[in-house]
């Protein structure tokens, strides 16, 4: 296992729990699962559940956990997402070993158990429309009544669930549910249903089922299969835990597994729900499962999140029972507090001017020394070149600039790093009145950025040599959404504030030529600009194109 991912993970109340059963005796081994429906690509608050499950198997003596497909809706799951959902797992560190399963391989199993049930009198099959089935439910205020089918003989029950089983009848014809009581105050418990005609194909099982299990018969039964000790799952399912030991009561199942719920991971300025983020995808609001701006593990990987920092974001956040909202700025912090130890710095002009040194002899060029990380040396120094025509930032020059403005204007020495002090002398100006080009003079004697009579400069700006250097796109991101809380707004009207500048793209930036030589797994840091990393879809030998992961600084915090 990745050894990074090796840090017990803080405590929390499940792991108290887990620790009163194991001090009790009551499991020799902790078995828990991540249980994905491969019906979308992972996000953000799917890894919070992978690291709360997959921690728990690394931190406990010989507890494991099981990746399981709970792949139970042919209808809406492929197999694109089955390898997505794996290597997203993979990637954040986790390691599902021999543990590979699918609600599918338990589709026979699951059918003998309800059998077990209809030969038990505690399922029917009921031949309500769906419509009736709704008016009989009752709601929250009012009981529901029974259906006139919920006394069948066991015998037509097994017969007709066997005929739905081999595909005898139409879609919603038939339905097998649970009998437990209509008047349940838990609407859950008023006889849910436990199977559905469906003829539609599997990816896994073909066509030899035309009936498909519920989620909240299937769940528990396959972690019993399973063995799972503590089946942990997302507040939703509280009420859905009374059936949940329902079902595991009534059946002779291998074991008993104790569902414990906490509270789903929701981010500010984003949307997490499947619905949502397929409806994304499929508008073309964005470029697909992986675009950088989405909070899906692929987009994360693509934009240069690490898998360190979504698993140290993880710890942090931890895992309770109370509902809340947690700020992007969370994440994006754990993610500087990583990519600030593991980047090199490197030198790129986004918005460049030229700058040129008047008193540089014209043919003259030489190396200078960069360092590669200011608290790491290891990382070591590189040669970066140096010539008359270089580039800057735009914004690094400013006409008639207040005294604080400590970087270019007339008459103002200004340290390039690690290379010398340069005093602007003049600009040119097109015939609008803009600035094309800046010039200054050199001093000779502050080689590395150092002079030796002690003067002192205030401002030090980046640039990179004009004939060195290699030209790339960059993308700037922002928030995908301009409110905190866009899943709160009208049905449908999330997307009305999405916001339109969350993608920025600089086509003309001018890198230093060193980065023309990063791997696509390769985070940088441009100095005074961010953290960077090229994008793994578009970026070509020829064509880079690199990703702002995440400024240096919060902006949001100060627009709050
Ligand atoms: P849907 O949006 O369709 O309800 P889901 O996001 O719950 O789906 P699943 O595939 O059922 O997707 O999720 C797999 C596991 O991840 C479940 O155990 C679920 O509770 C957990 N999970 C999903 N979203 C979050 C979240 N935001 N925070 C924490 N855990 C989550
Ligand atoms: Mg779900």
């Amino acid at each position: 296992m990745n050894e990074s991912t090796q840090d017990p993970s803080p405590s929390n109340f499940i792991r108290h729990i887990i620790d009163a059963d194991i001090a009790s005796a009551k499991h020799q081994q902790i078995v828990t699962r991540f249980p994905p429906e491969p019906n979308g690509y992972l996000h953000i608050g799917h890894a919070k559940s992978i690291c709360l499950n997959f921690g728990i198997a690394q931190d406990y003596p010989n507890a494991v956990c099981h990746l399981r497909f709970d792949d139970t809706n042919p209808g809406k799951e492929k197999t694109e997402y089955i390898d997505a959902i794996k290597q997203d797992v993979q990637w954040l560190g986790f390691d599902w070993g021999d543990k590979l399963h699918h609600t599918s391989d338990y589709f026979e199993q699951l059918y003998q158990y309800a059998i077990a049930l209809v030969k038990q009198d505690k399922a029917y099959v009921d031949s309500l429309s769906a419509d009736d089935i709704r008016l009989y439910r009752g709601n929250l205020t009012e009981p529901g009544k029974d259906s006139p089918f919920r006394n069948r003989s066991v015998e037509e029950n097994l017969d007709l669930l066997e005929k739905m089983k081999t595909g005898e009848f139409a879609e919603g014809e038939h339905l097998l549910r649970a009998k437990i009581d209509m008047a349940a105050p838990n609407i859950n418990l008023r006889d849910p249903a436990i199977y559905r005609i469906k003829h539609m194909a599997h990816p896994m099982t073909g066509d030899s089922w035309h009936i498909y299990p519920m989620y909240d018969f299937a769940h528990c039964v396959s972690d019993a299969i399973e063995g799972i000790t503590h089946s942990l799952c997302t507040l939703e399912f509280e009420d859905h835990r009374p059936l949940y030991d329902w079902f595991l009561d009534q059946l002779q199942t291998p074991a008993h597994p104790q569902q414990i719920e906490f509270s789903r991971l929701n981010l500010d300025y984003t949307v997490m729900s499947k619905r949502k983020l397929h409806e994304l995808v499929e508008g073309a609001y964005v470029s697909g499962w992986n675009d950088p701006r989405l909070p899906t593990l692929s987009g994360m990987r693509r934009r240069g999140y690490t898998p360190a920092a979504i698993r140290d974001f993880c710890s942090r956040i931890g895992v309770t029972k109370k509902d809340n909202i947690v700020e992007m700025s969370v994440l994006e912090n754990s993610l500087r507090e990583d990519l600030n130890v593991i980047a090199p710095r490197a030198l790129a002009v986004l918005d460049p001017i030229k700058l040129i040194i008047d008193n540089y002899p014209d043919e003259q060029e030489e190396m200078l020394s960069g360092i590669n990380h200011p608290n790491d040396q290891a990382m070591g120094l590189r040669d970066v070149p140096f010539a008359k025509e270089l580039y800057i930032e735009r914004d690094d020059y400013m006409e008639d600039a207040p005294k604080k403005f400590f970087r270019f204007t007339e008459g103002r020495e200004v340290r390039l790093r690690f290379a010398y002090y340069v005093t602007c002398t003049h600009v040119v100006k097109d015939t609008n009145g803009n600035v094309t080009e800046v010039h200054g003079t050199y001093d000779p004697d502050t080689r590395g950025g150092k002079s030796e009579d002690g003067r002192k400069v205030k401002g030090t700006i980046h640039w990179v040599s004009a004939k060195h250097a290699v030209t790339a796109e960059v993308r700037l991101y922002d928030r995908l959404f301009t409110i905190a809380d866009p899943a709160a707004a009208k049905e449908g009207d999330y997307k009305d504030s999405l916001n339109p500048d969350s993608v920025v793209t600089l086509k003309n930036c001018q890198l230093e030529a060193s980065l023309a030589q990063t791997s696509l797994e390769q985070r940088v840091q441009f100095e005074r600009q961010g953290y960077f990393c090229q994008d793994s879809v578009d970026s070509k030998p020829n064509a880079l194109v690199f990703n702002r992961i995440v400024s240096l600084r919060d902006s949001w915090a100060k627009k709050g």
